[in-house]
């Protein structure tokens, strides 16, 4: 069979990939999207609390402006994001917003019928633009009708496995069919990655399972650095127990966190910006509580909404108040939610410029998978919906523009074959298998690993066991076993497939965050407390090698504000 062939060819169905999609098919070029689940079941669709932008549209935020939200995104990066990066995220923000709600999303109103908007933590500005607390589900759905209205070629259940390279130039992908366990050879003069994040590498995480980090891998693999993986965002808000997400937008409104004596904690850690706070500080102070002993039993603190009253928290927090009584039997409106913290987003990625550009030329990445950086070693709430739409759009229009002017048509089958035979007979000989160690042991291994030694603190002498117990779990994966060996629908081989590349970014995290000898955002060393600007105001860069990564390290493009302490 003669392979397959699009010009741009798009991987993921989430909001950053038919972001792009919809702009290189609006280029008049032709797209394919290839996505390892239906669109509206990637991440993006989970996404809660809202998408920032300085549109000045709440009261209290009218003097809100583009620079004021780039001023906070450094600020919340403790200095490591990029600051003309930063910059171009909220210049574009406005536009790419209401883009969305002319497309038809249903974003919730102010009272003069303008888009409404929440405080959020880390922001000096009510800046967050939602639809209740379901804000992906809305913006997801929206660019979906988008993608069918153009008739844009979706195949949904495909995975990718790998990228084709010829000469330093990026020419297509090896992608399996998982209806029937086929693999199969894809030609493009440009790939665009819109992969999402790699929190499953943790355990206690708010992601969902598919979040595993392929895209990072893959790219890796190609020989496309891999940018400030060690920075890990930990959520303050989790639901005690299962980790799936209580929105910020829960703070937004007025919520108030309290350890097991009643007291509002945040008094002590944040007191301008109490609750407010980024989401590093909030969490950090949050697990500090509970190992000193002000949680409640178990190792909790309680999200307490009972004085925001039964009208708000129907009309602002649905989804919020479903999901505490459907998983933990407790109605918000009358009795506060039990809350931990738990790993949620990725800041590091594949290293990119504000075009979705990388090393390799012709391959391009988008939203969490990429690291641009404009998140540097903390994220705000609500940039990383907007980083989907802006660094979307971005990178469709530079890879439609580079594929018009340098496209080279379909690649020879020869080398789409000879990359084909060899992802196959990987994938093959996994297949058959049966060595003595289970792929489910290393897994759980691997994520309580790296939770408990390169988590919220961190030092020396955790992330050292991590990096060891890590290269033991690769050494154990060469002797794994599959427990299924079918062609059809085979989600076992494809998750014990992706466990080897989760644990090659569990290497990446564990040795860049311990190589890393200063605290800086999510980045928190017991051993070395303070930023070390003078050392450390850099991008680590994780190259892949035979023997494990590489690193060496990026300077940081610091155009506008000078790092200062952060206070809040
Ligand atoms: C519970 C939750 C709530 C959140 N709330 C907010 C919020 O309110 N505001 C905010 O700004 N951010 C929020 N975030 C973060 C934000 O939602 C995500 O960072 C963002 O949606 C990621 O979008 P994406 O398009 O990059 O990737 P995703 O939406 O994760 O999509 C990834 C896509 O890639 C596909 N894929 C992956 N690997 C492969 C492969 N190898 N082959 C083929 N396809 C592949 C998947 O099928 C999927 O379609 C939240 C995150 C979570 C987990």
């Amino acid at each position: 069979m003669p392979s397959m062939y699009h010009q741009v060819l798009i991987v993921g169905g989430g909001l950053a990939a038919l972001r792009a999609a919809i702009e290189a098919k609006d280029a008049g070029l032709g797209v394919a999207v290839f996505t390892r689940v239906h669109p509206v079941r990637s991440h993006s669709v989970a996404a809660q609390g809202g998408v920032n932008g300085a549109l000045a549209n709440a009261e209290k935020g009218a003097d809100d402006t583009i620079e004021k939200h780039a001023f906070d995104t450094v600020k919340g990066s403790d200095f490591l994001a990029d600051q003309p990066a930063a910059i171009t995220m909220t210049a574009d923000a406005p536009k790419r917003i209401i883009e969305m709600e002319h497309w038809g999303c249903p974003f919730s109103r102010t009272s003069d019928g303008k888009i409404a908007q929440r405080p959020f933590g880390g922001a000096g500005y009510p800046r967050t633009c939602y639809a209740a607390d379901k804000t992906g589900h809305a913006l997801l759905h929206t660019m979906y009708e988008q993608a069918v209205k153009r008739n844009i070629k979706v195949y949904e259940e495909w995975t990718v496995l790998s990228l084709v390279v010829e000469n330093g130039v990026c020419r297509g992908v090896i992608a399996l069919d998982l209806r029937d366990g086929d693999i199969h050879p894809i030609g493009a003069d440009a790939v665009i990655f819109g992969t999402g994040g790699t929190g499953r590498v943790y355990g206690r995480s708010t992601n969902s399972i598919i979040v595993t980090g392929s895209g990072m891998a893959i790219a890796y693999q190609a020989g496309v650095p891999l940018k400030d993986l060690e920075f890990i965002q930990f959520h303050p808000t989790s639901l005690f127990g299962n980790n799936v997400l209580i929105t910020e937008a829960a703070r937004g409104e007025g919520g108030y966190l309290r350890n097991v004596n009643g007291d509002r904690f945040m008094e002590k850690y944040a007191p301008k910006a109490m609750e407010l706070g980024p989401r590093d500080i909030v969490a950090r102070s949050i697990q500090t509580e509970i190992n000193e002993g002000r949680g409640f039993p178990g190792g909790y603190v309680a999200l307490d909404l009972t004085h925001l009253g039964a009208q708000k928290i129907l009309e602002r927090l649905p989804a919020i108040r479903d999901i505490s009584i459907n998983f933990v039997g407790i109605d918000p409106i009358e009795k506060p939610i039990p809350i931990q913290p738990g790993q949620h987003y990725t800041m590091g990625g594949i290293d990119t410029d504000v075009d979705g550009a990388t090393t390799l030329k012709g391959f391009y990445a988008a939203g969490e998978c990429a690291c641009v950086s404009v998140h540097g070693a903390n994220r705000l709430g609500g940039n990383s919906l907007l980083e989907t739409i802006v660094f979307g759009q971005r990178a469709g229009a530079h890879a439609s523009q580079y594929v018009k002017g340098n496209g080279r048509g379909r690649p020879s089958e020869d080398l789409l074959f000879d990359k084909l035979h060899e992802v196959r007979g990987r994938w093959e000989r996994l297949r058959a298998a049966d060595g003595p160690e289970d792929p489910a042991a290393i897994r759980d291994e691997m994520k309580a690993t790296m939770i408990e030694k390169v988590g919220i603190f961190r030092d020396a002498q955790k992330m050292t066991d991590a990096v060891e117990t890590v290269k033991r779990l690769q050494d154990r994966y060469q002797k794994v076993h599959v427990n299924y060996r079918g062609r059809r629908f085979n989600l076992d081989l494809l998750r014990t497939f992706e466990l080897g590349m989760k644990l090659q970014l569990a290497e990446v995290i564990a040795r860049g965050a311990l190589d890393r000898k200063e605290s800086r955002g999510s980045h928190a060393r017991t051993d070395y407390k303070d930023r070390d600007d003078a050392n450390w105001l850099k991008h680590t860069m994780a190259h892949h090698t035979p023997g494990g990564p590489r690193f060496d390290y990026k300077p940081v493009e610091i155009t506008k504000w000078q790092p200062e302490a952060r206070r809040y």
